[in-house]
């Protein structure tokens, strides 16, 4: 079993040029637009209420939080350490054209700069799986990624779902995990989850 052992928040950043360091070259990037429960995750995740800010008005988070995180593997006390980096959220309703296009034109930039990113997290509301802004976020890390980084599709607040309704979602997005912060269900998966990746990913250099 795999826990998330510390976390703490490193800095904010309004652009990728003004990016920390990250020595030890493993980046896990949440993306979500507003009010899809990335910080309550962010939270649920590292068990640490106020890492990152749950937000009252959506959309309001504009910069790039860094959080230095280390897992620790239960059974041999391995630890790894991670960033998480919380972009802000994409696609709320206020969001004026230019806008829109200076993320996506920081993203673009991102992606293409980052080589420490290993994961993307891309974060879906359950109840609204088919958005157009999610499924342009999908095309564009499927179109975008390299090739050595994964992308993850997490469906947030699934304890808003019945038993049927989760299972039709299941069957729809088979490669997709889901969480509910609120009920802490799913949240060790997505440790374990995530640490296996970059696991995977140290492996690939060693060899
Ligand atoms: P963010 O804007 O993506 O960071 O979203 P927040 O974490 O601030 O959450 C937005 C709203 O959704 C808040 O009112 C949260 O309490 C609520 N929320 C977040 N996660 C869950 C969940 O797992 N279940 C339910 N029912 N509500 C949630």
């Amino acid at each position: 079993m795999v826990d998330i052992v510390e976390a703490k928040f490193v800095t904010s950043a309004p652009t990728v040029a003004a990016a920390p360091e990250s020595d030890e070259q493993n980046e896990v990037v949440f993306m979500a637009r507003s009010n899809v429960g990335k910080s309550s995750l962010l939270n649920a995740l590292t068990n640490y209420k106020g890492l990152a800010k749950v937000s009252s008005t959506p959309g309001k988070t504009k910069l790039i939080n860094y959080f230095d995180v280390t897992f620790m593997d239960r059974d041999n006390s391995n630890k790894l350490m991670a960033k998480f980096v919380d972009l802000p959220g994409f696609g709320y309703a206020k969001v004026s054209k230019s806008q829109k296009h200076d993320w996506e034109k920081n993203l673009t930039d991102y992606i293409a700069t980052r080589e420490q990113i290993k994961v993307f997290i891309h974060l879906i509301d359950c109840r609204h799986p088919h958005l157009d802004i999610d499924t342009q976020v999908s095309e564009f890390l499927f179109s975008n990624a390299q090739e050595n980084q994964y992308i993850l599709q997490i469906f947030t607040k699934i304890d808003k779902l019945n038993q049927k309704e989760q299972s039709a979602l299941r069957r729809e997005f088979p490669n997709a995990l889901m969480v509910s912060s609120a009920k802490k269900r799913g949240t060790k998966k997505i440790i374990q989850v995530i640490y296996d990746l970059l696991q995977e990913e140290e492996g690939a250099h060693e060899d």
